[in-house]
């Protein structure tokens, strides 16, 4: 296993040492090549000598450019090279690309919760939406109560969730960029495994009226206090600045106001959310996990602490479990705008429409002037962490990001908060932030994860499960009761991408029976929720 370096793409004039230890200075590796520094795991060293402005080329792509001369055998990392512009979205045409022909994936199912919407959740979850971040001391209290002395009471309800935020009031709520995380609240709400019982907490004086909140389909039936009833459902045509005309709180209602004046201080408070609860419970109590297809999966995918083995290892086997489940007829999210803009002209060829091609330039377009007025661009992502694991860039970054995406056709392209449409490999435009992006994943509907680290995260999500995948064995040994699955032996050709993307696919559809849980589900190691607002406080 010593000396070993990898190519990723035979045009390559750089490789990665893969050796744990890293090597030496004077190793030989591939075809004599003696390594004229110490080289760190993950990093790359030069196969050839390139002079100042030769293109560093990895993924078959150009990652940047040599900034003096570097020697055959030598260290390449962001000291020596200069990253290459963008590309210029005018300059990506695109061609209908001609549709492959794929055999479909019969015969394969998981065990989950059917809902009245047609989506399935892979776990039956009490989920309390709140409208305002005034109410979360109250909502965590009734959290903790539920838990000790509901639960127990209804065995087949996993666990209860208090989605607690910081958005609701001191907001621009006209402003179009409101429009995010607001859709993003409801969308949550509605994620599959809450199985369509909502119950919504809100203050009563703020500015994101809970009424807002509600599926299109049932704001007018649900909201029976007498508050403003009579919404559409299209987001933009709620003013916000309507009051309650009274602030009751009907019992029928999916909807809680703190400030209703039939409660006498905190206990009758409680006491009113945890009747609501009940209502909930019992309903939720019924639901029994029955045999589903395979494309009810809907699987985000997103990659945290990052290195330069995730483009070999967890990425790839990822992408290959990702058109497993696209030729199993199920949805694929994959995600993070900042680590597929360097990529974009990779991706605008797999779209399926001329329209979703457009789609997806006009999210980048949409982040670039996002990072612009924040006077940043897409290099601000990388970390201190991702350049000690060997990737030098945010171009070397995003090429070994979007191989989570398979090679499956790109049917849709989804906005900041929005819910997907359609069955198949989804972009869904979101931060790259772990907690923003998965964050914004629930709200598109996902009912698992599967996030790729080769760094290292303890990163879990309660409302779904989040099968952690590790790039390198060396993390996953030391980390051996928070990673679920190490794709390290890819690198070093003990099994292929292949075997292991089957053995993912094959883990995904028993987390989602429930049959085995995630790392993070057996130690309750959950972050918080993080909205996406780019909008004005005020
Ligand atoms: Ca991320």
């Amino acid at each position: 296993m010593q000396n070993i370096v990898i190519k990723t793409n035979p045009n390559d004039n750089v490789a990665i040492v893969a050796s744990p230890t890293g090597l030496k200075r004077g190793a030989i590796v591939l075809n004599g090549i003696v390594l004229e520094e110490d080289i760190p795991m993950g990093h790359k060293v030069s196969l050839q000598t390139l002079n100042e402005g030769d293109a560093v080329i990895r993924y078959g792509q150009n990652i940047g450019f040599a900034n003096k001369i570097i020697e055959k055998g030598s260290w390449v990392n962001e000291s020596n090279i200069s990253m290459p512009q963008a590309p210029n979205l005018a300059d990506i045409s695109y061609v209908q690309p001609k549709v492959p022909q794929v055999e479909s994936l019969k015969d394969f199912t998981f065990q989950g919760f059917k809902n009245a919407d047609g989506s399935v959740g892979t776990k039956n979850v009490l989920g309390i939406t709140t409208s305002v971040q005034c109410v979360a001391g109250i909502t965590s209290f009734i959290e903790n109560k539920i838990r000790k002395e509901l639960l127990p009471l209804y065995p087949n309800v996993d666990d209860v969730v208090a989605f607690n935020h910081s958005y609701g009031c001191g907001i621009a709520i006209d402003a179009p960029a409101a429009i995010i995380p607001i859709r993003t609240i409801k969308h949550i709400a509605q994620n599959p495994n809450f199985g369509g019982e909502i119950m919504i907490i809100g203050l009563g004086c703020e500015k994101l009226r809970p009424e807002r909140l509600l599926p299109d389909t049932r704001n007018q039936l649900l909201v029976t206090g007498g508050l403003v009833s009579k919404q559409s459902d299209s987001d933009n045509q709620f003013s916000s600045n309507q009051l309650p005309i009274n602030q009751s709180t009907n019992n029928q209602s999916s909807i809680l106001y703190l400030q209703d004046e039939r409660f006498e201080g905190f206990y009758e408070m409680v006491d009113g959310i945890m009747e609501m609860a009940e209502r909930h419970l019992q309903k939720l109590n019924q639901r029994k996990r029955e045999t589903c297809s395979a494309a009810d999966l809907v699987v985000g995918m997103q990659c945290g602490g990052s290195d330069a083995f995730s483009g070999l290892t967890g990425n790839p086997v990822s992408g290959f479990a990702a058109d497993l489940i696209v030729k199993a007829g199920g949805t694929v999210f994959f995600s993070e705008v900042t680590e597929v803009r360097d990529a974009i002209h990779l991706l605008v060829p797999r779209c399926e429409t001329e329209e979703v091609a457009q789609k997806l330039k006009d999210e980048m377009a949409w982040y670039d002037n996002y990072l612009n007025q924040g006077k940043a661009d897409r290099s601000a992502n990388t970390t201190p962490g991702n350049k000690g694991g060997g990737l030098s860039n945010i171009v070397e970054k995003a090429l070994g990001s979007v191989v989570k995406s398979g090679s499956s056709p790109i049917v849709d392209v989804i906005s900041p908060g929005e819910k997907i449409r359609k069955k198949g490999l989804n972009f869904v435009a979101t931060p790259a932030s772990d907690f923003v992006c998965g964050t914004l994943q629930l709200a598109a509907g996902m009912n698992m994860h599967v996030f790729i680290t080769g760094r290292g995260t303890p990163y879990g999500l309660n409302m779904v499960p989040v099968v952690k995948v590790s790039s390198n064995t060396k993390l996953a040994n030391r980390w051996h009761d928070l990673i679920d699955f190490d794709a390290g032996p890819v690198a070093f050709g003990q099994k292929t991408i292949e075997e292991m993307g089957w053995e993912l696919f094959h883990l995904i559809l028993e987390i989602a029976s429930g049959e085995k849980k995630v790392a993070t589900d057996k130690l309750g190691l959950y972050n918080d929720l993080v909205l996406f607002n780019p909008g004005p406080l005020t």
